[in-house]
Parts: C-alpha cells; structure tokens; sequence
C-alpha cells in the first residue's frame, strides 16, 4: 500500500501529519471529523466530567512531598497523583475520552494494541463499563512475559488476540490492529494508548490528558500562590508529559521538562523521522528501522515519541533530559520509604531528575512531579532486580 501524505491538520512544526494508506486515511478524517464535532459539546464535556468524578475518583491531590523535599534541600517538591486513579495511572483518562467518543459515534466494538499490557488494562476496564466488545492485539511475546495482565484483561472481559507475525512485539500489534480497523472501521474505534499515531490522535490524546495540569495548576495556585518553576514529567510516548504540561505551554517562565530513560534517549538522540504514520524525533538503526530500545519501564520502551514533544524539544520551549534505570531504581526505592508511596519505575525516571534538580534550586522554587502512576505493577520486577 502506498503511504501518502495528504496535508492534514495536526502538525507541530515540521512534526506529526498523517503518512498512511488511502483507506486509512478516510477512517482518520471521519474521526477528526466527529472529534472536533463533540469535544466542545457541553453535553459530552459534562459526560466525561462525570466519569472522570465518579469512576476514575478525581480531581486527585497534588501532595506536596515534604520529607522528600527536607531530605534533598532546595526547592520544594510536589507530586500530581495520577497514581490514585482508578486502575492506577493516567491512562484511564485518555481510555474514557476516547470511549465516549466511540460511544456518540455509534461504535460498539473497541480495539487497542498493548505492550506490557497497562494500556490494555485500562481500554478493557473503559469497555466493561460501557458494555462494549473489546479486542486487544499484543504481541506474542508479550503476551508470555505478561501472563497476568492478559489474565486481568480477560477478567474484563476483553478478547486479547497474540500477534505472532513479525518478531510478535508491540510494532506487530499495531499492524495487526491497523489492518482490523481498516477492514471493520464502520463498527470499530481504535483506543491509541498515547500521544502518538497520526492525527488526530496526538491532539485528541492531549485534550483528554490535558485535566491533569488544569488541576495542577490550580491546585499550585491554591497552594503556593505562584506558578511552579517547572513541572516534570517522564516521558514513553508523551501521553502523561503533554497533559501535564499542557496548560502551562503558554506560561513562558514555567520550564517544561520530560525525562526520557537513557537507554531510550528519543528527544535527546532522535532524528526526524516517519513512522507509524507520523513524523517524530525517532530512534534509527543503521538501515533507517526505528531501533529496538531497553528500558526498566516497559511504558518508556518505544523509539518514537509524540509529535507535539518533538516540537517542543526542536523549538526550545521544551527540555528533555534522561536518567538511567539504575537512577531511576533508587528513585523508586527513595520515594517508597520517605513518603510512603510507591511510583510506577516509569513516573520514577521523573523524581529521579526532580531530585538531582530540586538539589540545585532554591527554598522559594516549586516543582511539580507527574506521578503518573503507582508502582504495585513493578514490584515483582523491583524484587528480582534487588535480590538477584
Ligand atoms: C504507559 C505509561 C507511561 C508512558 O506513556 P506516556 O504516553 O509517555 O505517558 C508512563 N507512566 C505510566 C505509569 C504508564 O503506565
């Protein structure tokens, strides 16, 4: 099939577009179509308002981490606890937008595509409770190394499909996905699990993740009186980092900062490339393939990276820093015993930089930390890594 860029909306600078076949292409423009149509509609606003109050248990806290912050010096550390939502991360904010979205088209059967599973779980939790068919693509392998969250998401009642084809990974999946959408698309909406994907789905990501710094900042204004002096957040596909930088793009003296995993260096190391269908600071091998990554955090494990971050980073509104496992490990271990809480190994990638930068700044500086989620699912993982 032919891959065509046909100058759609939906670009970040030179970043983002639609590279997909024709077909595709056409199932892409009638869900612009119908998201620009509804996202606006007070009606649908005070829908998703109630589910994001009743279901996913927000507005969540901004906790101001004060042993943390006495332990380091310097500024002052707050964390947004996307933590505390149902099902444990911000990806349910996303699931339920898009699924409301499915709802009012008409649409009664979901797809998604999943890695280590944590997107599958959220998208299967949103079609338990709005009683729609779900089917989830994952990659053979990880289906193996994922057993019990394919478990949790059949308990949800979802059908997850492994994808054997190609190496049976993540990429595989979204084939396999994109080719059942392409042919079922009048009764399916494709769930994408974050800020990736051609347009719309960056900019209709962004709009359902985007409550997590509406809150934030009012929260910091309620708390300290002034805007933060940067708000941190770690960075995969750039799902939780964008809505939590989100409403403050425009506050020119708020630094935004997305930490990536060192051995995924995206932002930092990319270049712009096209892949899976939009153009991205992306990671390439010596043949031009996005490059296999390893990260502790199955979350940050993807070579590319959303559009609009790749437009931050190029333009300079946005830093973008890594930190290794190892750092983030000890920020996990750091965090669970001074505040009694413990973080997903991804949203660790971001205290561990909060912490060398907090150490730098002063009394009088606030940062804002995406706990984007907890750390339960890592656990088992964190036990091997220390024990062995
Ligand atoms: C999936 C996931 C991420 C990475 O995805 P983004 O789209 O970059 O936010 C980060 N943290 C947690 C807890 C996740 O589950």
């Amino acid at each position: 099939m032919e891959k065509v860029n046909t100058e759609v909306k939906g670009y970040f600078g030179e970043f983002g577009g639609s590279f997909v076949p024709e077909d595709l292409q056409t199932v892409m423009n009638v869900l612009e179509e119908q998201f620009l149509r509804y996202k606006d509609d007070p009606e649908f606003i005070e829908e998703y308002n109630y589910y994001l109050k009743e279901y996913i248990g927000r507005e969540n806290p901004l906790t101001f981490a004060g042993n943390l912050t006495a332990r380091v010096g310097g500024a002052k550390i707050y964390l947004k606890r996307e933590d505390l939502n149902h099902t444990g991360a911000h990806k349910i904010n996303n699931a339920i937008g898009q699924i409301l979205l499915a709802k009012r088209m008409g649409v009664k059967r979901i797809i998604a595509e999943t890695g280590a599973g944590q997107h599958g779980v959220a998208t299967a939790t949103a079609c338990a409770m709005f009683g729609m068919e779900c089917v989830i693509y994952m990659g053979k392998l990880d289906t193996e190394r994922q057993a019990l969250n394919v478990f949790r998401m059949e308990l949800l009642g979802a059908k997850v499909i492994p994808v054997s084809k190609g190496q049976g990974r993540l990429k595989d999946a979204v084939d396999e996905a994109l080719g059942d959408l392409v042919q079922n698309y009048k009764n399916t909406f494709y769930l994408l699990g974050s800020a990736v994907g051609p347009h719309p789905y960056p900019t209709m990501v962004k709009h359902f993740q985007a409550i997590i710094s509406e809150e934030s900042k009012r929260q910091i204004l309620e708390k300290e009186g002034k805007l933060p002096t940067a708000v941190i957040a770690c960075a995969g596909g750039g799902s939780n980092a964008i809505g939590a930088f989100a409403h403050y793009i425009d506050e020119k003296d708020v630094r935004l900062i997305g930490v990536e995993p060192a051995e995924a260096p995206t932002l930092s190391e990319g270049v712009p490339a096209v892949i899976h269908g939009f153009k991205c600071l992306t990671l390439l091998d010596e043949n031009g393939e996005p490059k296999p990554t390893y990260s502790i955090a199955a979350g940050l494990d993807y070579p590319g990276v959303g559009p609009e971050h790749s437009y931050l980073k190029t333009s300079g509104r946005g830093e973008y820093v890594t930190v290794t496992g190892q750092e983030a490990l000890e920020a996990f271990l750091l965090l669970s015993k001074t505040e009694g809480i413990i973080p997903a190994l991804e949203s660790s990638h971001a205290v561990a930089y909060a912490v060398k930068l907090a150490a730098e700044l002063q009394a009088d500086d606030v940062l804002v930390v995406n706990l984007s989620g907890r750390g339960d699912k890592d656990v088992e993982q964190v036990f091997d890594m220390i024990k062995k």
